[in-house]
């Protein structure tokens, strides 16, 4: 028999953890549409990850998709983002009739090379969408910086630094907002989900919208939505796994701490380091 070495599996919370969550979903049938145990799993979240406000989202590229939509960017206006990342990215984009101008990556963290920004930017050019690699953070600072000298909105894909902090912050103290992906392969997983973080109060009401069809109220729809709300399920998964996430971390820090002594002497070999 081949024993099988895995290089991830998806993290789960005990069958009987898991039944104890959902008991309460069957008792009070309410499956989805902001139930009990999304706003639990916002309340989670919010406290773990230190931040002002959540929403959370089937997926994360539809959560990065309506964090687009929400600036309401006249169509053909362009974005500056990288190529290195998952496909998602560069969709979310495209989806929102935006055009991808793709800037180089640094050879440290594979993160945006923030000194090639500027050189990017047009009379066209709306927001920076830079991402955040194997929980190696942006230069998250000098993104600002540009960002505010030449009025642009910075949105973050968040999908790979779940719980990393930057000088002690919370990252998505950064930007206007950041999106983290709950898929069944990241570090906290809602089986699929997504979330967006932001600091801007004010946001919330149209970013809730939009994952709802944009309904605003019984009468009232009066933007175009789509449906991206988080079900009941998956919630009462995250709250789960939300309880062992800390423990998932360290295991992967035991692992990367094993390639970083087993490959760094090795020439030829690099192993990526983070900056901050
Ligand atoms: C996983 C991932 C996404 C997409 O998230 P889903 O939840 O799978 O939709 C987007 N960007 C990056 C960098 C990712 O790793």
């Amino acid at each position: 028999m081949n024993k099988k070495i895995l290089v991830t599996q998806s993290s789960i919370p005990t069958i009987e953890e898991y039944i104890e969550e959902i008991r309460h979903i069957f008792e009070s049938k309410w499956l989805t549409n902001m139930g009990e145990k999304h706003k639990e799993l916002e309340k989670n979240l919010k406290e773990y990850l230190g931040v002002k406000n959540i929403s959370l989202y089937t997926n994360g590229h539809m959560a990065l998709y309506i964090a687009i939509k929400s600036f309401n960017f006249p169509e053909g206006s362009e974005v500056i983002t990288t190529p290195y990342s998952f496909s998602s990215t560069t969709h979310a984009i495209v989806q929102n009739n935006l055009k991808p101008v793709f800037c180089d990556i640094n050879e440290e963290d594979y993160t945006i090379d923030v000194s090639k920004i500027e050189s990017l930017i047009t009379d066209k050019t709306v927001a920076i969408l830079p991402v955040h690699v194997y929980g190696h953070v942006c230069d998250v600072e000098r993104i600002d910086e540009i960002a505010k000298k030449r009025n642009l909105k910075v949105i973050y894909d968040a999908a790979h630094v779940f719980g990393v902090k930057y000088k002690g912050q919370s990252i998505a103290n950064y930007g206007d907002i950041s999106m983290f992906s709950f898929h069944a392969t990241k570090v906290f997983n809602t089986i699929e989900g997504g979330a967006l973080v932001y600091n801007d109060d004010e946001k919330r009401l149209v970013l809730e919208r939009l994952k709802n069809f944009g309904i605003n109220g019984p009468e009232c729809v009066d933007m175009v939505g789509t449906n991206a709300k988080m079900n009941e399920f998956c919630a009462a998964m995250g709250i789960c796994n939300l309880r062992h996430v800390d423990n998932e971390i360290s295991k992967r820090e035991k692992v990367y701490n094993r390639y970083l002594e087993r490959l760094n002497n090795i020439s030829g070999i690099k192993v990526s380091r983070s900056s901050n």
